[in-house]
């Protein structure tokens, strides 16, 4: 038996909704492994909320948020362009006849192997924020067309300024007259306000810091055409990016009049975030005493070294089975399948839980964003299978696309199991001699 990495087909939803399904396929017994469902609809939503939102920004998806065959392949069919930070990332979307020129490197800091890679691709755009790496790209790739990464703080739960973006007072001129000197041409600015951003100002000031650049580079006779605002967008409430929306809205308008200059924006979390549903089966239940408490531990079928790493603030699970009335809440400890004990579900907190069973499932739903990309090869565990499910009508709206073709999609009963992970059983004729063997 060959352990499929994903399954690559979709169900198309005549009557069903994704609830249904994962409801058939639990309900029949016909899970053992951890499997998430992807409802396309709710990405594709949420693609059409951020266009209408902020119509003058172009979506360019970070791909490293989540990389499935399907929400990559959705993105393409809608004519988004990638944010992509590695060789791997960019060759997954130029598998999908996406053009190069709708890819931006946006990684800072590259190998000159990376470059050459990228450059053999036909890519041209990518970032950078320091000095060595325009060294780098003078030498490797030097008809790059370069936006200047700067540092924009926020209060964010990632702060990417800790590792990327220049100095905007102290580096950002200077690196823009090194540029020059080189004869490398710089095109535009990005900035990224970190990942998980609660502070919306934080993207006003990173325009104001733009527009003070596109200034300086005017004056040098050098004119710049793409500001790029990055990612960020918190996925947890739609009111969220409404309100940044209006105030990023209002400074494009302010700043940046010219409709010449283009503003893309490199959204991941807010894109694929809520339409992934992790469902997780549960392999022991454990209580143990702690004080006057009692407490249940469970152990799930994932943990933190597979899709369930980060437990951001906004992250929840509830007990698939329906809470009955009455049913008393325990103190719960979720523990994931590995033996090391960071190994614990939803950091060091105690939830509450009605009592569980081994036949019972746990779903984590919104696990879309920098889970099964963040997946470990710890302890050789299996990632979960994708279930990806599109309604009748979206699908219909695709399957022109060049990208989704019509043979991508199986159509198939909604409790079709998905494959099991277990390897393949080995039974040897001969059995190699080793110094320790066990008593029986
Ligand atoms: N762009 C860049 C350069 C990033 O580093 C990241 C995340 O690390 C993103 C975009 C996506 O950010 P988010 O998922 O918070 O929207």
């Amino acid at each position: 038996m060959v352990i499929e990495k994903r399954v690559s087909k979709a169900l198309v939803l005549e009557n069903n909704t994704a609830e249904d399904v994962s409801r058939a396929m639990i309900e029949g017994g016909l899970q053992k492994d951890p499997f998430y469902i992807f409802d396309m609809d709710k990405a594709y939503q949420r693609v059409q909320y951020f266009k209408n939102m902020m119509p003058r920004i172009k979506i360019f998806y970070a791909v490293k948020s989540n990389d499935s065959d399907f929400m990559l392949k959705l993105a393409a069919s809608l004519g988004l362009g990638f944010d992509c930070a590695s060789p791997g990332e960019i060759h997954k979307v130029l598998k999908l006849k996406v053009s190069p020129l709708s890819i931006v490197f946006a990684m800072p800091t590259k190998s000159p192997e990376w470059m050459l890679y990228a450059r053999q691709c036909g890519i041209k755009h990518t970032t950078f924020d320091n000095l060595c790496e325009l060294n780098k790209i003078k030498q490797f790739w030097p008809d790059a067309k370069l936006l200047l990464r700067i540092r924009v703080h926020s209060d964010s739960v990632y702060d990417l300024g800790k590792k990327f973006g220049c100095d905007f007072e102290t580096e950002a001129i200077d690196l823009l007259e090194e540029a020059a000197a080189l004869n490398i041409t710089v095109v535009g600015v990005a900035f990224h306000v970190g990942s998980g951003c609660s502070s919306p100002d934080s993207y006003v000031l990173g325009l104001q810091q733009v527009k003070q650049l596109f200034e300086h580079e005017d004056k040098a006779g050098r004119k710049m055409k793409i500001v790029d605002i990055g990612g960020g967008f918190l996925s947890d409430k739609t009111d969220r990016i409404d309100k940044v929306s209006k105030l990023v809205n209002n400074a494009i308008e302010e700043l940046f009049p010219d409709p010449e200059v283009q503003v893309i924006a490199e959204p991941g979390r807010y894109l694929c975030d809520n339409s992934f549903t992790l469902y997780c089966n549960i392999n022991t239940v454990r209580p143990v005493q702690v004080g006057d408490s009692s407490i249940n531990m469970l152990y799930l079928n994932d943990g933190v070294f597979g899709c369930l790493r980060y437990n951001e603030p906004w992250h929840t699970v509830k007990r698939f089975r329906v809470h009955s009335e009455g049913e008393q809440l325990k103190p719960t400890v979720l523990w994931g399948p590995t033996c090391h004990p960071i190994d614990r579900v939803l950091d060091n907190l105690v939830i509450m839980l009605p009592a569980c069973t081994i036949y019972d499932w746990l779903v984590f739903p919104s696990r879309g964003a920098y889970s099964m990309t963040m997946a470990s090869r710890f302890s050789t565990l299996p990632e979960p299978h994708i279930r990806n499910v599109i309604s009748q009508e979206l699908f219909n709206i695709l399957k022109d696309s060049k990208v989704l073709g019509l043979d991508d999609f199986l159509e198939q009963n909604i409790a079709t199991p998905l494959p099991p992970t277990l390897p393949s059983i080995i039974v040897h004729s001969k059995i190699l001699q080793t110094n320790y063997t066990l008593a029986v």
